[in-house]
């Protein structure tokens, strides 16, 4: 069976202390993890040895930047190489999500570089792609996210490509409370699934995990995991609740 993941956003929130706690309360809700399950923690930089000092020993669970350069090292300030992330045993990063699309002005080539360089350094990336609301409403949302997967991950090898997570996650979803329907999310992971088919054989594809991301919460986490094309989710606004966040591990297939 794919991988099923609840990948927790947490995005530019909590203090190091809120965090603490926030992790804290999560290990302490009961739950549990099949062996084709993962819980990954996509945290700010500074908490990233902590939050993996805390999941130390424990199943399943793993720590992901939400971002890294597109250079190697070198005079680039402020900046975070992946080399930085795997020799403090970072194990995923996410790679293109919207906001840093929009609001960082992250392209398609940018996007092939960071790629490239987390594959280089034996990091697992969660590529994120999706549609504005303005393209869902002019019908062409397959196409143009079919595309973004085109144009940053086509030119990988298949041994390669399996080693990536994929993140649909619609704009006009992403902490607006506004989710996709299931059968929404289940269209567009087919045609994605199938776009993945047509490039590198249906093998390749069905071992690839996409998740889903938009308002997902723990009373409707169940239900969008169940479609069978959908493996899972990458959560921002209901990943800093507890409670909820170990709902939605417990809604993966
Ligand atoms: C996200 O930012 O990846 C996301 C899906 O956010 P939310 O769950 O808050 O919509």
């Amino acid at each position: 069976m794919r991988k099923q993941v609840a990948a927790a956003n947490w995005k530019m929130n909590l203090t190091y202390q809120q965090a603490e706690q926030l992790i804290t309360d999560i290990i302490n809700t009961p739950h549990t993890l099949a062996a084709h399950q993962r819980a990954v923690f996509a945290v700010p930089f500074p908490y990233l040895t902590m939050v993996a000092d805390k999941l130390k020993g424990k199943n399943g669970a793993a720590v992901s930047a939400q971002n890294c350069s597109s250079y190697k090292s070198g005079a680039y300030t402020g900046e975070t190489s992946v080399e930085m992330l795997q020799s403090i045993h970072v194990e995923y990063v996410v790679l293109g999500h919207s906001e840093r699309r929009e609001y960082f002005h992250e392209t398609s080539q940018l996007l092939t570089d960071k790629v490239n360089l987390a594959l280089q350094f034996g990091l697992t990336p969660i590529f994120c792609c999706g549609e504005a609301l303005s393209i869902r409403e002019a019908g062409t949302q397959n196409e143009y996210v079919a595309n973004q997967l085109k144009e940053s991950l086509f030119h990988l090898s298949a041994d390669d490509l399996q080693k990536i997570i994929i993140a649909y996650e619609p704009i006009w979803a992403i902490g607006t409370g506004k989710t996709a329907t299931s059968e929404q999310a289940q269209e567009m992971h087919a045609h994605l699934r199938s776009a993945l088919a047509n490039q590198y054989g249906q093998e390749v594809a069905d071992s690839i995990s996409i998740l889903y991301g938009g308002s997902v919460k723990g009373a409707n986490a169940k239900e969008i995991f169940s479609q069978p094309d959908v493996d899972g989710g990458l959560v921002g606004g209901a990943s800093l609740k507890a409670d909820e966040f170990v709902q939605i591990i417990q809604g993966l297939k």
